[in-house]
């Protein structure tokens, strides 16, 4: 009986929950898809940080973890410019716990987990030689995956996929602090985690990403063509896999055009906020 009810209450949130509207406010970068959002926000929260967590006391047991003071001081400068102006998109963002370490590694990548929980790797500095502006197109975009909450929607369709909505519900429907149901967080944990990485981001949230990533450039005065340069350096760089900022585009070169098209539309608004 009890059970019964408890699918039924999941049920009526998930009902409410599918009828999420967009997570961010529009803007110039006119980004206002409504998105499937099954996952409870907290669960994406608690995913994310026991999963980067876990990702920092790594770096720190291999001793790579934000060896160089200066290049993290740069990292972290950068990002609270970009977080700074975070509230075109949405209210809430700038008194999220952001996080920003620089891990040392041959990688040219960078992420930003749900929540605020960024990782520059130092391949993605020293290798392409990055300018401030170039760094500011990577870390813009990162976080304007986090700002559209991306990962939480791609966990939600996975667990969907993976579970079916009933099993969903019920494994929402037992969040009473049980010991099934810890387990069945924990799980979820590990779930989450895995996901977060394995599934990579859509062509959609991608441009959505690079749309609003150019426009939080722009407002912290970093020159948002800089994404064009940035891409450039990446391609030139053939040997590994590609980095998030690269993936999913089959077309390097249409992604290009896109970045410079869109980043025309906001010349203006980073010339009045550039520095000096
Ligand atoms: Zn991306």
């Amino acid at each position: 009986m009890k059970y019964k009810r408890n699918i039924y209450i999941a049920l009526t949130i998930l009902t409410i929950l599918f009828g999420c509207t967009s997570t961010t406010k529009k803007s110039d970068s006119e980004v206002d898809r409504i998105q499937l959002m099954i996952l409870p926000e907290y669960m994406a929260l608690d995913m994310s940080q026991s999963g980067y967590t876990e990702i920092l006391d790594n770096a720190k047991k291999d001793g790579i973890l934000n060896t160089d003071i200066l290049q993290v001081e740069r990292v972290r400068e950068i990002s609270y410019n970009l977080i700074n102006q975070t509230y075109i998109f949405r209210d809430d963002a700038q008194d999220w716990n952001w996080e920003i370490n620089v891990i040392e590694s041959e990688l040219i990548n960078a992420f930003c987990m749900p929540g605020g929980k960024i990782v520059v790797y130092s391949g993605l500095i020293n290798k392409l030689d990055t300018t401030d502006d170039e760094l500011a197109a990577v870390i813009g975009h990162e976080i304007a995956h986090a700002l559209r909450e991306h990962g939480r929607e791609r966990m939600s369709s996975a667990l969907v996929q993976q579970v079916g909505i009933l099993g969903f519900a019920i494994f929402l429907s037992n969040q009473d602090g049980s010991f099934l149901s810890k387990q069945a967080i924990l799980q979820g944990v590990a779930l989450g985690t895995t996901l977060f990485f394995a599934l990579p981001n859509s062509r959609e949230q991608e441009r959505e990403a690079d749309d609003m990533g150019l426009e939080l450039t722009a407002l912290a005065g970093y020159n948002p063509m800089a994404a064009v340069s940035l891409w450039r350096k990446m391609d030139a760089q053939s040997d590994s896999q590609p980095p998030e900022f690269l993936s999913t585009h089959p077309s390097n070169e249409n992604r290009i055009e896109d970045l410079q098209i869109e980043a025309k539309k906001y010349e203006k608004l980073y010339k009045e906020n550039k520095k000096n």
